[in-house]
């Protein structure tokens, strides 16, 4: 696919040719259509991949030029980085465009801001606690704001942003297009998208980075954390062979708990990072890992994200990630540049579903191995892992004969009928010769009184 392929006017090709791009990117030939048509998106793509042109080029294509002094576009970022990363990219596509376009984050004089924002903007690109203050002050005003784009969505929930944006939904006007980016899916950006999103589109490109066949990949069947932990220490024992490994592990609390066990077992050999981690320790322990003072990481998926350390002997999933594509970015951490890498996958008995999805994507099946002879089976388990304990007798329960029966009487058939989406529709469009809509309740009184 080619530039010419996309919708775009002169201004935008001019600007396009000044940069040097040859042709969109995958993410950018995917995303063009459907950010255009006013829909709700999301897209999975990382850093690099040419993501923030992906929703840029349709919005800048199709914002007319106005007078007006309130924003119409509005770009959440977590990161002050990337507010100044981002307005960079959209004044380079805007070289030829007589837009205005401001960026505003936290950490400097709110003064200044606010000064730059009277002036008047077409877009704005902050980060959450920023605009959110400036909205506050009234001397933003977000009540012209067509489309929300939250870029980097995985990192602003990793880092406890999810009230901020919920507070920003709140003074939003309900009719904009929302447009989502997010590298990995968590369970926190699925919520979002459940709650936030009307239907939205779902754009992502296939992982790319290394091949599969640089990589080999095996895979045990664990009963639970700490027979994981065992298995951990028995391969981990071999430090000529296992030099360099990052351990993956799903959340903050087992990331702690994990480098807690391997801090015993292997003292001094471990670091970790996680979003609870200050900027400071983060920056020392991927330090301490590229130079070799300590060679096991662990880390959760949003976090290492940005890392790009070379030679990884392992990548260990000390868990196995709901999200395939998760497990695609983990492994790409291995294997690169030529060299052969290797992935592990850890997965207890409830984990064999998200295994399954991980194959069902690579389409093919990870090799099995038996649990090496000197790996104890522990029973015992972390919290997590207990079953729920069951409450008994506890008195301000109702007893059983006080919980109320079934109803009386039967639901008539006709309201018995549940969620039976578009065949109902269709059945109702049988019945009445044309659709039923929700906007017309009264047809069937009409038809009556018709007769
Ligand atoms: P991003 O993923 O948005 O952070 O973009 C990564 C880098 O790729 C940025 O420096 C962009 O300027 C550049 N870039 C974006 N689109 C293209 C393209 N179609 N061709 C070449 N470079 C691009």
């Amino acid at each position: 696919m080619t530039f010419q392929d996309l919708n775009l006017n002169t201004p935008l090709y001019n600007a396009i040719e000044d940069l040097g791009f040859e042709q969109p990117t995958p993410i950018q030939a995917e995303a063009f259509n459907v950010v255009a048509s006013g829909k709700d998106v999301v897209g999975i793509a990382q850093t690099g991949t040419g993501k923030t042109f992906a929703y840029m080029l349709p919005i800048l294509r199709h914002l007319k030029y106005s007078r007006q002094e309130n924003p119409r576009v509005l770009v959440l970022v977590p990161t002050r980085e990337l507010v100044v990363q981002v307005v960079e990219e959209i004044e380079k596509m805007s070289k030829y465009i007589n837009n205005r376009v401001l960026g505003v984050y936290g950490g400097t004089n709110i003064n200044t801001q606010k000064q730059a924002v009277a002036q008047g903007l077409d877009i704005i690109v902050a980060t959450p606690g920023r605009l959110y203050d400036l909205a506050v002050s009234r001397v933003l005003q977000l009540k012209s704001i067509q489309k929300l784009v939250i870029d980097e969505v995985d990192v602003m929930l990793d880092l406890g942003f999810r009230h901020q944006l919920m507070n920003i939904f709140d003074i939003l006007p309900e009719r904009r297009q929302n447009i989502m980016f997010s590298a990995t899916m968590t369970a926190d950006v699925d919520e979002l998208i459940t709650d936030f999103f009307i239907n939205p589109t779902k754009i992502s490109i296939a992982v790319s980075g290394t091949p599969l066949e640089n990589i080999k990949q095996e895979r045990y069947n664990v009963p639970n954390f700490y027979t994981k932990v065992n298995l951990l220490e028995s391969l981990l024992s071999d430090k000529d062979d296992y030099s360099r490994v990052l351990i993956f592990v799903a959340y903050k609390k087992m990331a702690d708990r994990l480098f807690d066990q391997l801090e015993e077992i292997f003292p001094g050999d471990s670091c970790v990072i996680h979003s609870n981690k200050t900027q400071n320790y983060r920056l020392r322990s991927i330090e301490q890992f590229s130079n070799g003072e300590h060679r096991l990481l662990v880390a959760t998926d949003v976090m290492a994200r940005g890392l790009d350390i070379d030679d990884v002997t392992h990548v260990i999933n000390f868990d196995t990630p709901d999200y395939p594509e998760n497990y695609m970015h983990r492994i790409g951490r291995t294997g690169r540049a030529e060299k052969q890498g290797h992935a592990l996958l850890f997965s207890t008995e409830t984990e064999q579903e998200a295994r399954e999805g991980i194959e069902a994507l690579m389409q093919m099946k990870i090799n099995v191995m038996e649990l090496p002879e000197d790996v104890t089976i522990s029973t015992e388990l972390i919290e997590e892992e207990r079953p729920q304990i069951r409450e008994r007798n506890n008195p301000t329960k109702r007893s059983a004969e006080d919980i109320p029966g079934p109803a009386f009487h039967e639901k008539k058939e006709k309201n018995k009928k549940v969620n039976l989406g578009g065949s109902y529709r269709r059945e109702i469009t049988k019945k009445y010769k044309k659709p039923k809509t929700r906007g017309d309740k009264t047809f069937n009184k009409k038809k009556k009184k018709r007769r």
